[in-house]
């Protein structure tokens, strides 16, 4: 038998209102100078300031720096730890989407580590040069879907290779997670339902993954249970903070679960990001469905529990898919968003390349992503 290691270790609070809770998080970390890491659609919608009046009513000094891109490059980091430097801060709030959570951990780390980069890249073992001292780091999300709050890896795009890269090390951890659902009521239907299905994807790739983690399986099951609960009214409604909140637990429980493991959907959908620039969880809602009959063949009685928790009635667990994607009005196919026949092969190249594949229930092949690409379409 091999040995496994399960871990959960961030402190969430969770509840409308419960940004109040931030600065005792922040004391208890030591922190009395506060960089506030967003991005401009953070500032806009007005969060920005209102983290920042909680934060200075606890005598928290804040500087906002709020230049993170939509998909964070290396001067957001470069720039967010010289803020970080001239701010003389002892802690960093990240406040935003996943592009900012992300951020707010590589701008942690640039503050005490020196190297290129592309040194730490987890792909090439890079993690072995991350050390414990590393600026502590609070998150709050204003979306629902990455869960980035609680994920222990930030994703960078670095100017040399023009490829996004990912550093991960048990110390980007936020020292607290927090979960207000009052914060992502303003967020668009559109990127609601987007988002939304990635946090779904996350529950249900890791619960098909491979590895032996039944506390992952766990989370993951309660999480899709919620997400089938949620999504809809979420989208629907905006302002139904139930809904909300029932998506932000599911965000933040799909992150949780993936540390089991991925599978071939986000291999599918990493390329359609960087190369066709499409939405990540709308990529992986118009690749989801191929993959779970690709995947039934493998591992039958996991595909049959997740379509009886998504809807009891279904058909099958491709087909309630298609329908909630459906009813969150999100495209039926990669074809409505521009993707074409023509894109298939460097797209299968590409997805064989990404590792989340890896932990697929089923081994794909390079035929089988262009397969799944096609019925996609
Ligand atoms: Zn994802």
């Amino acid at each position: 038998m091999s040995i496994a290691t399960w871990s959960f270790p961030t402190t969430i609070v969770f509840g409308n209102g419960s940004l109040a809770k931030l600065p005792d998080h922040v004391r208890r970390v030591q922190g009395t100078r506060a960089l506030l890491v967003c991005d401009p659609g953070v500032v806009k919608a007005g969060i920005a300031e209102r983290v920042k009046r909680v934060l200075e009513a606890a005598n928290v000094a804040v500087a906002v720096f709020d230049k993170v891109s939509p998909n964070p490059v290396e001067e957001n980091v470069f720039e967010g730890a010289t803020a970080y430097r001239q701010h003389e801060a002892n802690v960093i709030v990240s406040v935003g989407g996943g592009a900012p959570l992300d951020a707010g951990k590589l701008i942690a780390l640039r503050t005490t580590h020196e190297r290129p980069l592309h040194e730490y890249d987890d792909a090439i073992g890079g993690d072995a040069h991350i050390t414990s001292n590393v600026p502590p780091i609070l998150t709050v999300p204003t979306t629902a879907g990455t869960g980035s709050e609680v994920g222990r890896s930030g994703v960078v795009t670095l100017k040399a290779t023009g490829r996004k890269t990912v550093i991960f090390s048990p110390y980007l951890l936020a020292k607290a997670a927090i979960l207000d659902p009052e914060l992502t009521v303003s967020m668009p239907a559109r990127i609601t339902a987007a988002t939304g299905f990635d946090a779904l994807t996350h529950c249900i790739e890791a619960y098909l993954s491979l590895g032996d983690h039944p506390m992952a399986d766990g989370i993951a099951l309660a999480g899709i249970e919620l997400c089938a609960k949620h999504l809809a009214t979420a989208v629907a409604n905006g302002a139904d903070l139930e809904a909300r909140g029932g998506m932000m637990k599911a965000a933040m429980m799909g992150a949780v679960a993936f540390q089991k493991g991925l599978g071939a959907c986000h291999s599918l959908a990493h390329p359609l990001s960087s190369e066709k620039d499409m939405h990540h969880g709308l990529a992986n809602a118009l690749c989801l469905p191929a993959v779970m009959d690709f995947n039934n063949v493998a591992v039958p009685d996991r595909v049959e529990r997740v379509r009886r928790v998504v809807d009891q009635n279904a058909t099958s667990l491709s087909n309630a898919l298609r329908a909630l994607r459906e009813k969150i009005g999100l495209p039926s196919g990669l074809g409505a968003e521009g993707v074409t026949k023509a894109d298939i092969a460097k797209l299968a190249d590409k997805a064989m390349e990404d590792a989340c594949h890896r932990s697929n229930p089923r081994p794909c092949t390079r035929d089988d992503m262009v397969k799944l690409y096609e019925t996609s379409l």
